[in-house]
């Protein structure tokens, strides 16, 4: 199916109740609250009625834990944010949703049912994942992420370039610090780096960063995911222009990483061995470290060495 086809039907999630700390004052990020989320996919149900087969649609079960994830592993200052999030999501398992997030006890000195915010949103572009590979439970192999009594490290590679590109950078990584379940424990100098995957556009900055966290590989992503929709990130053209755009590259370390495929979360990240703005931030954090590629582990230093045709400068140190 392609975006410009119309489809009458809808998957619908109503009432989604989940306790969550958004809210601009500090009572409300520190209490928390309950919001209440409806969810609507637009998206054919036909295959999977005619064959009455769950893998031809979109598992609502996941669905519904995915958004209560997103209400429960971020904090944002308005709900609007949080619609957005969710949005966004949903717009990688079908190419147009709406959804509303009710704050029924939102800090209103009148009487008032409800305060609730809609946002409607189309993906632009068609490469969403098919509804014939619904995401499913990322976590395949779970505590084989070589964790310790500090959590996991992971390492995530962060892009921009759009508007103030080095600043929405610096506000990423601390906003990921600030995160009470994830500490970055370094973070490499800036890359100016020329745009991969054919669209012409800006160069991007690049930074990689290395952390820990207590987090499961997918809460971390989500809260990575949470951070591009707070920095203003809307979900466009793929390998197009972004404000933010922050990828989950390898969770554990060389000795016990975790793989995972499913299109919600894919690791180690699959495009990593053959972009040097992952790889050269990444060497300059771990050294000379073994990364998968299809020819099997080698020292990211050779896999790096082999992409000198790709235009990359360091700019600053970090
Ligand atoms: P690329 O992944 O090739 O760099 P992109 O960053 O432009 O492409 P996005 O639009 O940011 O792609 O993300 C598309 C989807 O990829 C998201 O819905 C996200 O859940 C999924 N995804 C799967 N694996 C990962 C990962 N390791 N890191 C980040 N996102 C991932
Ligand atoms: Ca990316
Ligand atoms: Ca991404």
């Amino acid at each position: 199916m392609t975006g410009a086809e119309a489809t009458p039907d809808r998957i619908e999630l109503r009432g989604l109740t989940v306790r969550g700390n958004h809210g601009v004052f500090d009572f409300e990020k520190r209490d928390g609250q309950d919001f209440v989320i409806d969810v609507t996919l637009h998206t054919s149900v036909a295959r999977a009625a005619a064959t009455d087969d769950l893998a031809e649609t979109i598992h609502y079960g996941e669905l519904a834990e995915d958004v209560a994830g997103i209400v429960e592993n971020n904090t944002f200052d308005l709900i609007e944010t949080l619609a957005e999030r969710i949005a966004d999501h949903c717009l990688s398992l079908c190419e147009h949703v709406e959804v509303v997030v009710h704050k029924p006890s939102a800090p209103i000195q009148r009487t008032f049912d409800d305060v609730r915010i809609r946002v409607e949103r189309r993906r632009a572009d068609s490469a969403a994942s098919s509804v014939g590979e619904p995401a499913t439970a990322a976590d395949a192999t779970p505590g084989s992420g070589g964790e310790d009594e500090d959590g996991a490290e992971a390492y995530l590679n962060l892009g921009a370039n759009l508007g103030d590109a080095a600043d929405t950078l610096d506000q990423a990584v601390a906003a990921l610090d600030r995160h009470p379940d994830i500490t970055v424990t370094r973070r490499s100098s800036l890359f100016r780096t020329a745009p991969w995957g054919g669209v012409d556009q800006a160069d991007f900055l690049n930074l990689g960063v290395l952390v820990t966290t207590t987090l499961s590989a997918l809460e971390l992503l989500s809260v990575a995911q949470g951070i591009e929709v707070a920095c203003g990130r809307t979900r466009e053209l793929r390998w197009g222009p972004r404000t933010l755009d922050i990828d989950l590259i390898r969770f554990g370390d060389e000795d016990g990483e975790q793989h995972s495929r499913t299109p919600r979360l894919t690791l180690p990240h699959p495009h990593a061995h053959e972009r040097a703005f992952v790889l050269a931030p990444w060497a300059e954090l771990v050294g000379d470290t073994l990364i998968d590629t299809p020819q099997g582990r080698r020292p990211i230093s050779a896999v790096l060495a082999e992409l000198d045709d790709q235009d990359i400068a360091r700019i600053t140190s970090g």
